[in-house]
């Protein structure tokens, strides 16, 4: 029989990594084994720790404690320029009075590459980070924003490093170019085969292109997975909520059943899932999408009654608000299935007790 393919070995592990700054944790006791190759992704919201996280990782600052490892060797005080990785971020940091191929040989440069092997080798690259050929002798300056970006990737790949750090390099490109950039991105992840380590405030740039994601709040590492089991099983609320627009409600046990505790009535409720099985009090998160409009006759696991009092475009889905007692609670249909005009403001909410994630209070 042939082998079995191997696991991705871990290339970057913390453990209880914490990082204090006098009396202020900034990042608390974080575990976590970087596979090689992977595209891992660090979100959290403003203040949650990410740069500090990544400044220790790329060896720009020390963990107060723990422990992080490259390849099984301790590296926690090594610096910057002798670990085998290389950082690319937002304010880009090329040679402004410089040409595309002379920014991009210079790591090759400082190696002492000669002069015919470093061309060649910006070319490749410039063609990597899918720039025309004739870029090599434009000025950084006349490039655009976007393309700025692509010079600091292929200057990065230049350094030939194992992991690349990407801090939050896309957060000044307008959202069309963004989107374009995300998805190459991915691509020159996929060609180059490095370990990719990505810190973003925005979960949809996550979404798109990492193999996981790691949830950061305040200074912990609260879940990591991929795109999809952050989406579909969410860990607390805070988690659920910070991957998009939810509709929460709260529940409790009572006898064989659940009831509402900021809504009224019953609810029929899939519990959260192990060691929180048998829990009294839960939070049951319910996607926009997976709400719908009950018309008379038509029937779900679980039913309210509301008034919709706005109603916005998305483009090819439309989103009603509708309150529910003091809640607003938000439904998403598609275009083909909106509201007809004049359907009245008081509906039914329905939704479906598998459609729900049930997460503990
Ligand atoms: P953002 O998305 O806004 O960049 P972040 O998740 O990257 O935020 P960090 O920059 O890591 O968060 O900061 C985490 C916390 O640590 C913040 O409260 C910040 O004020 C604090 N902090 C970071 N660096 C220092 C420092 N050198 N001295 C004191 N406090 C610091």
């Amino acid at each position: 029989m042939p082998d079995a393919p191997k696991p991705p070995l871990p290339i970057l592990q913390l453990v209880g990594v914490r990082k204090t700054f006098n009396d202020f944790v900034a990042v608390d006791r974080i575990d976590l084994d970087v596979l090689e190759g992977e595209f891992l992704t660090i979100v959290g919201p403003s203040g949650s720790g990410k740069t500090t996280l990544l400044r220790m990782l790329a060896g720009m600052d020390s963990p107060t404690e723990g422990n992080i490892t490259l390849r099984g060797q301790r590296i926690n005080d090594l610096p910057a320029n002798k670990r085998p990785t290389c950082l690319v971020f937002q304010s880009l940091a090329l040679f402004p009075h410089k040409t595309v191929g002379e920014n991009i040989e210079f790591p090759l440069k400082v190696r002492g590459v000669d002069a015919a092997t470093r061309r060649k080798r910006a070319k490749e690259l410039i063609a990597a980070v899918r720039l025309p050929e004739s870029y090599y002798s434009k000025s950084v300056t006349k490039c655009s924003g976007g393309e700025r970006q692509r010079v600091a990737i292929a200057r990065a790949l230049a350094y030939d490093p194992e992991v690349l750090f990407f801090d939050e390099p896309l957060s000044a490109i307008d959202y069309k170019l963004k989107k374009i950039l995300e998805k190459e991105l991915k691509d020159i992840h996929r060609e180059t085969g490095k370990t990719f380590i990505y810190i973003t405030h925005s979960l949809e740039e996550a979404m798109v292109m990492s193999d996981r994601i790691g949830v950061m709040r305040a200074g912990r590492l609260v879940q990591v997975g991929t795109p999809e089991q952050i989406y579909s099983a969410p860990v607390d609320r805070f988690v659920s909520e910070f991957v998009g627009e939810v509709n929460v409600i709260e529940v409790a046990r009572r006898g064989d059943g659940w009831t509402g505790v900021d809504v009224p009535g019953a609810f029929r409720v899939n519990p959260p899932a192990g060691a929180d099985a048998d829990i009294a009090s839960a939070f049951v998160v319910i996607r926009p999408e997976f709400m719908r409009f009950l018309t008379p006759g038509q029937t779900a696991d679980n039913a309210i009654q509301g008034q919709i009092y706005n109603e916005y475009s998305l483009g090819s889905r439309i989103q009603y608000q509708v309150r529910v007692g003091e809640k607003v609670m938000l439904v998403e249909l598609s275009r083909a299935n909106a509201l007809p005009p004049g359907a009245g403001s008081t509906v039914t909410l329905g939704w479906d007790a598998r459609d729900a994630i049930s997460v503990r209070a």
